[in-house]
C-alpha cells in the first residue's frame, strides 16, 4: 500500500529557493549525498564494534554510477539504512527542517549566495539538480524495504519495495537544467575534488576513486618520509619535492590533524599560494583557508582537517570564531616550533634550506608580532660570500668597523652586487662587510629589523655615502680649503641641469671615483615597499633624485679646479658626472649615444 503525505512544513516553495541560492554551487549535491553513505557506513562499522550488528559485514563500498538513458545519478550504500519510521523521521521531518531552518535565516540576505557556497545542505541539496528523488532503503534491522520518492514539493509517496540487501540507494532523476552531471568526466571530477580522501571506499567507472586511509589520520610515528613524500605528490602531482613537513595532531581544546608542507620556494611566491586543501572529517571542504592559517603561511601546502570549523557560515564569522582564531595560533606556533627545532638540531641543513625558509619566515616577521618573538634567534642574514648569520653573530662581526656616529650598526647591503659593484668594492676596501637582500619581501624585513633590533640601521651600499655614514670614515681630513670646496660645487652645479639632485663635496680616500651618484636610503626603500604593496598606483611614482658625491681629496679634482680653460673645466665636469651615472647603469637614451660620441671625439 503507498502512503502518500505532506511533509510537514509552510513554505511550499522551498526548492525553487534552494535552487536559486545554491546556483553557483551546484556540485556540493554529490558531496553531501556522499558524505551521508560515508556516515550511514561508519555507522554500520560502529554499531559492529559495539555488539549491536552482529551480521556479515560484507562488501562496504559506495557506488557512484550514472544512467544516461534514464538520466539518473544514482548513490548507493551498504550501510545502516533505513525502517520506514526512521525514512519518516529522518527524511521527511528532520532534513527538511534543516532545509526550513536554513531559509529562514538567509532568505532575506543579500549575501545568501555567498553563504551558501559553504552551506551543506545535506539530503535536500539533491534536488538543485533533480526534480524527483528517490531513495530505496532497507535498514540493517530485519524490516521490510521502502522506496520514497518526492518530486521537489512538499508531499512525498512511500511504498514498499523489494531490495534484498541492507543500505541504500539514492537515485537522482536529473532536471532539465543539469544534464551536464549525466557526463562522467564531470562526477569524476566532482569526487576527485571532494571524495578523493573519504574513510569509504568509493566506486565509480568500476575504479575505486578514493584513498581511505590518508597519512593525516595515521600516527606520525607509524610513517615514513618516504609516506611523506607519497602523500605529497598525491596531493600535487609532478611537483617538486618538499623541503620539510609538519604534522599536526590536536584534540584539545579543539581537534584538527592535518600535514603541513614547506615547498621550495620560487620567487614568484603568488605561485604557491591556495594551495592548502581543508577537510572536515575527511570530506574536502575547500581550499580558501583564508582566517584559519595565518596569512604568511599560506603558501605553504597541505591538509588541515577539523571538525570544529564551523564550514556553513559567512566569512566575517569565520574570523570571528573563537575555535578559528585558535586554530590559526596554533598552526603559527607550530610552524615556529618546528623552524626552531630544526634550526638547532642541524643547523647546516636549515642553512641549505633558508632561500625557501626565509621567505615565510620574513613574511612572518614583517605581518606578526608574536612570531617575530618566536622566530627571533632563527633569523638568518646572508653576505655577499654567501656566509650566513643569525643577527646576533652578524652584530659580533660588524661590531668593530660598521658604527655611525649614532653609535648605530650600520648593516650594508646590496641589492644587486653586479649593478653596485663600484660601491661594493669602494665598502670592501674598507674592510666593510656587505649584505645580500634581494628578495622581493627584503625592504620590509629590514624595516622589520630596524624596529625591532636595537641600535640597527640598514644603508644600501650606494646610500647616501658611506664616508657620511660610518663614523671611521668621517675622520678623514678634506684637501680643499672651504672656499675651494664652494668653487667645485659650481662648477658641477654648471652642469648638471637637474636642480633636484643635490650635490656634496666630501673629503674621501684620493683613490676612490672623484664622483658617484648615491641615493637616499629613506626614499628609495619607501618607493620599494610602495612597489611590492601595490602602493605605486596611489602614490605615482617619485621624481628619481640623487645626490651627487665629488670626491675632494682626488687628485682629479685638483686639477679640474686648477683649469683655467673654463670650458675644459665644464666639459671635463661633465664627463665626470656620466662617468658616475655610467657605472650605476643610468646612462641611457639620447644621454648615452651624446657619451659616446664625445669620448670617441676624444681619441
Ligand atoms: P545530516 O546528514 O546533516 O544529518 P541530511 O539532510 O544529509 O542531514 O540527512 C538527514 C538524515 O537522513 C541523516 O542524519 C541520516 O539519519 C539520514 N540519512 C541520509 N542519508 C542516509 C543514508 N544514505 N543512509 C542512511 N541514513 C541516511
Amino acid at each position: 500500500m503507498a502512503e502518500k503525505g505532506n511533509i510537514s512544513i509552510n513554505t511550499e516553495n522551498i526548492f525553487p529557493i534552494i535552487k536559486k541560492f545554491l546556483y553557483s554551487d551546484h556540485e556540493i549535491f554529490l558531496r553531501e549525498l556522499v558524505s551521508n553513505a560515508v556516515d550511514a557506513t561508519q555507522k554500520l562499522k560502529k554499531l559492529a564494534i559495539f555488539g549491536e550488528f552482529d551480521g556479515e559485514m560484507g562488501e562496504t563500498k559506495i557506488k557512484v554510477s550514472i544512467n544516461k538513458e534514464a538520466k539518473t545519478i544514482t548513490i548507493s550504500d551498504s550501510g545502516i539504512g533505513m525502517t520506514e519510521e526512521e525514512v519518516k523521521k529522518y527524511i521527511n521531518q528532520i532534513a527538511f527542517s534543516g532545509a526550513k531552518e536554513f531559509l529562514e535565516k538567509y532568505k532575506d540576505k543579500a549575501e545568501g549566495n555567498e553563504v551558501i557556497g559553504q552551506f551543506g545542505l545535506g539530503f535536500y541539496s539533491a534536488f538543485m539538480v533533480a526534480d524527483q528523488v528517490e531513495l530505496v532503503t532497507k535498514s540493517f534491522k530485519d524490516e521490510p524495504a521502502v522506496r520514497w520518492i518526492c518530486d521537489g514539493s512538499t508531499s512525498y509517496e512511500i511504498t514498499a519495495a523489494e531490495r534484498e540487501t541492507r543500505g541504500t540507494d539514492v537515485i537522482l532523476h536529473v532536471n532539465e537544467d543539469s544534464l551536464e552531471f549525466l557526463e562522467n568526466h564531470k562526477i569524476g571530477g566532482i569526487l576527485n575534488k571532494y571524495a578523493k580522501f573519504l574513510p569509504v571506499e568509493i566506486e565509480f567507472e568500476e575504479k575505486v576513486i578514493n584513498n581511505p586511509n590518508p597519512i593525516w589520520t595515521k600516527s606520525p610515528a607509524d610513517l615514513t618520509d618516504a609516506d611523506y613524500l607519497a602523500f605529497y605528490s598525491e596531493l600535487y602531482p609532478m611537483s617538486e619535492a618538499p623541503l620539510f613537513w609538519i604534522h599536526l595532531n590536536v584534540d584539545y581544546p579543539f581537534n584538527l590533524t592535518g600535514v603541513l608542507y614547506f615547498p621550495k620556494m620560487k620567487n614568484d611566491f603568488q605561485l604557491h599560494r591556495e594551495k592548502i586543501q581543508l577537510y572536515s572529517r575527511q570530506v574536502f571542504i575547500t581550499d580558501e583557508v583564508k582566517d584559519v592559517v595565518p596569512e604568511y603561511l599560506m603558501m605553504l601546502h597541505g591538509v588541515i582537517d577539523s571538525p570544529d570549523i564551523p564550514l556553513n557560515v559567512s566569512r566575517s564569522y569565520l574570523q570571528a570564531d573563537g575555535n578559528v582564531k585558535k586554530i590559526n595560533g596554533y598552526i603559527s606556533k607550530k610552524v615556529a616550533d618546528k623552524l626552531i627545532d630544526l634550526f638547532k638540531e642541524d643547523r647546516p641543513s636549515y642553512e641549505q634550506k633558508w632561500e625557501s625558509i626565509g621567505t615565510f619566515v620574513k613574511y612572518g616577521l614583517i605581518s606578526d608580532e608574536k612570531f617575530f618573538d618566536r622566530a627571533k634567534e632563527i633569523i638568518l642574514l646572508k653576505n655577499i660570500e654567501n656566509k650566513l648569520f643569525t643577527t646576533e653573530e652578524y652584530r659580533a662581526q660588524i661590531e668593530t668597523l660598521q658604527v655611525d656616529k649614532d653609535k648605530k650598526l650600520v648593516h650594508l647591503y646590496t641589492t644587486d652586487a653586479q649593478k653596485q659593484d663600484a660601491f661594493v668594492q669602494s665598502a670592501k676596501r674598507r674592510g666593510y662587510d656587505i649584505l645580500l637582500l634581494n628578495e622581493v619581501l627584503d625592504s620590509h624585513f629590514i624595516n622589520t629589523l630596524e624596529m625591532k633590533l636595537e641600535n640597527t640601521t640598514f644603508k644600501r651600499v650606494d646610500a647616501d655615502g658611506i664616508e657620511k655614514l660610518i663614523e671611521k670614515d668621517l675622520k678623514l681630513e678634506s684637501v680643499l680649503s672651504e672656499a675651494d670646496s664652494a668653487s667645485v660645487k659650481a662648477i658641477f652645479e654648471g652642469v648638471i641641469a637637474n636642480s633636484s639632485h643635490s650635490i656634496s663635496i666630501e673629503a674621501m680616500p684620493a683613490d676612490e671615483m672623484p664622483v658617484s651618484v648615491t641615493f637616499t636610503e629613506f626614499m628609495r626603500r619607501f618607493q620599494e615597499m610602495n612597489k611590492i604593496s601595490g602602493q605605486n598606483m596611489m602614490f605615482g611614482e617619485m621624481p628619481v633624485s640623487y645626490q651627487i658625491v665629488v670626491n675632494g681629496n682626488s687628485p682629479i679634482i685638483n686639477n679640474l679646479l686648477k683649469q683655467t680653460d673654463t670650458e675644459v673645466q665644464k666639459a671635463t665636469a661633465k664627463q665626470l658626472f656620466d662617468l658616475a651615472l655610467l657605472s650605476q647603469g643610468l646612462l641611457s637614451g639620447s644621454e648615452l649615444t651624446a657619451f659616446i660620441q664625445q669620448s670617441i671625439s676624444k681619441i
